[in-house]
């Protein structure tokens, strides 16, 4: 009983950013679980790479080009999808930069702009487009990728920007979820620590960046992207069916101190 909670067989999956790092692990876990998976990415040579991966593994999936910064093309994307593939039931809202590193007295405009834009607007856009055709089915779920920076201020690298966008996307997460939580919608969030992945290899190749993200961290580690795909997969599916509005810290302890 408890496990078939965790099939999504016959289910439709969207992974923004999903052609690498915790994105393709994300597609990778719903791939696994049963769900028919679209990565949908910026760079479509990326979607392409993780396509190509997650056949390696024995799993068919769509690759398609998708910039969630624009209104028009997600909503025309989730309308292309859903008649396409069939419903698409799950979106993970994935896609997101960081651009760490410049202090607030110094962030330029189109800097401040620029991460808000992928990972705030980015994330409205496609829960929107992507949620409504849930609505009407009346069933989905949405699962965002926050991160511990909503939560915490990131030491010492600066980055304001990045800090205050997570922290909206949780607040977002928490506001659709309860819009939609009596039309069969649920909407979580999960917040990773440092994970390594291209984003994190600024802090990752750097000796003294990288000693103080372990100190601070209890495990003394940083993460990997499968164990952020793993708690996805349980939000995404049955097994979190009185779950919405959550925001599920995985951060190696990182926010106990
Ligand atoms: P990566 O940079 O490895 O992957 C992000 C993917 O998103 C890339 O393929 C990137 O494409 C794509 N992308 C960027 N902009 C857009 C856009 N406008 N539209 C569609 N796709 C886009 O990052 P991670 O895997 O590390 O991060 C994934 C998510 O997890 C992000 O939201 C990030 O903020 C969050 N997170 C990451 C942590 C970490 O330590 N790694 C910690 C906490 C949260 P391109 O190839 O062009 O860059």
């Amino acid at each position: 009983m408890y496990l078939q909670k965790y099939d999504l067989a016959g289910r439709g999956a969207v992974v923004t950013g999903g052609g690498r790092g915790i994105g393709l692990a994300c597609a990778q876990a719903l791939a696994e679980a049963g769900a028919r998976v679209v990565i949908a990415d910026i760079e479509e040579a990326v979607a392409a790479e993780g396509k190509a991966v997650l056949a390696g593994a024995g799993h068919a999936a769509e690759a398609v080009h998708l910039d969630v910064t624009d209104p028009e093309a997600v909503r025309a994307a989730a309308k292309e999808l859903n008649a396409r593939l069939g419903a698409i039931d799950i979106l993970v809202n994935n896609a997101g930069i960081a651009r760490s590193g410049t202090a607030a007295e110094e962030v330029a405009d189109e800097h401040w702009l620029n991460v808000l834009d992928v990972n705030l607007n980015g994330t409205f856009w496609c829960a929107r487009a992507f949620g409504a055709e849930m609505l009407a089915r009346g069933r989905g779920a949405v699962v965002n990728i926050g991160s511990m920076s909503g939560y915490i201020v990131n030491k010492p690298q600066k980055q304001s920007y990045y800090n205050a966008s997570k922290a909206a996307v949780h607040h977002l997460t928490r506001s659709l979820a309860a819009e939609w939580a009596d039309r069969g919608v649920r909407v979580n969030a999960v917040a990773p620590t440092y994970i390594d992945t291209p984003l994190t290899r600024f802090g990752m190749e750097d000796p003294e960046l990288y000693r103080v993200w372990i100190e601070m961290t209890p495990m003394r580690r940083v993460g990997r992207p499968d164990e952020i795909a793993s708690v996805v997969l349980f939000l995404a599916s049955d097994a979190a069916s009185l779950m919405t509005g959550s925001i599920v810290l995985a951060d190696g302890g990182y926010c106990c101190w």
